[in-house]
């Protein structure tokens, strides 16, 4: 792992520690007892222990924040290489193998549908005849309501059963170079997980077509999840819309519209970012409106959401 000195978006040295947790090796005493984590903690508890910091029973990891652009993020970094072990690890663990078989979660296909209402708007039209990839797509079930009229590729680590009409490789960027242009890209809960977000989101501009459209999707880290981490390997980047929009213009795109909403994602509903970019900058006068990282961080409206569910589930059970 590296210690990052800039930051990870707009390469300012003007970064502030705003907490630090620590993990222990499980199994000593004063670490979580098994069975009180889930096995996806302990798999990853256990990547650090073995193969990140071999040796140590304890380790810390600062959360920093960028007083330049409002990036909140996770240092130490792990660097490219330890991020491709860690996907091959975690790849063949019995958690994973299981869950690749596990049937389609309820509310896929409301996401799906999110997702393709955002394209046909910034389109204004039903996408037909489009070559579309999702990118780090795992199960291909974003592209489901793409896939009957339009050339449909998944490109993941992990290799999962595609559905009908949609195409798969296994791999990353580097495997996409006999690809021709892509119409739309989706980049879904992926930026997050990067050791170099903005290089990823340049590498697949690259493969857009002149007027072809990135969309964009994350959680609203700046909200609550860089303040309790259970394993501080799966989410590093902590977003809000502002940081969205930096990312995308650091990346040399131009986004168009950016917005949060409590929504469906892979496993039941929260608050993500959506965005939408493209490589040439949008004719006419077009002004972004984007919420910055601190006031994302103190929303009060991003708690009434998830509790008002969690009451209605109280009044229905009672
Ligand atoms: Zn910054």
């Amino acid at each position: 792992m590296e210690d990052a000195e800039n930051c990870i978006l707009c390469s300012s040295d003007h970064l502030k520690t705003i907490l630090s947790h620590t993990f222990r090796r499980p199994g000593l005493p004063g670490s979580p007892a098994p069975g009180v984590v889930s096995t996806y903690v302990s798999d990853r508890l256990s990547f650090l222990f073995e193969c990140l910091v071999a040796g140590s029973d304890e380790t810390s990891f600062r959360v920093e924040e960028c007083r330049e652009c409002g990036m909140v993020f996770n240092n130490p970094r792990l660097t490219v290489e330890e991020m491709a072990e860690k996907y091959r690890y975690l790849s063949n663990t019995p958690r994973t193998q299981a869950a690749m078989h596990k049937p389609q979660p309820p509310g896929r296909g409301e996401r799906a549908d999110f997702i393709y209402g955002w394209i046909r708007d910034a389109l204004r039209a039903e996408p037909r005849s489009l070559r579309i990839l999702d990118y780090g797509g795992g199960d291909g079930l974003n592209l489901v309501p793409f896939a009957r009229e339009n050339d449909c590729l998944v490109v993941d680590y992990v290799e999962h059963p595609a559905p009908p009409g949609v195409r798969y490789v296994h791999g990353d960027v580097e495997s996409m170079a006999g690809e021709a242009a892509f119409d739309v890209i989706l980049l879904c809960h992926t930026l997050e997980h990067l050791a170099q977000p903005v290089e990823l989101v340049r590498r697949l501009g690259s493969h857009l077509a002149d007027e072809g459209l990135l969309y964009l999707e994350v959680p609203v880290g700046v909200f609550r999840e860089w303040r309790k981490q259970a394993e501080p390997l799966t989410h590093i980047n902590f977003f809000s819309e502002a940081t969205v929009a930096r990312c995308l213009n650091e990346a040399g795109l131009f986004p168009g519209r950016v917005s949060t909403d409590y929504r469906q994602g892979t496993s039941g509903r929260s608050w993500a970012i959506s965005a939408i970019a493209s490589r040439e900058k949008p004719a006419g006068d077009h002004s972004l409106k984007c919420r910055g990282t601190r006031r994302q961080m103190v929303n009060p409206v991003y708690y009434i959401r998830p509790g008002l569910k969690k009451l209605r589930k109280m009044a229905r059970r009672s």
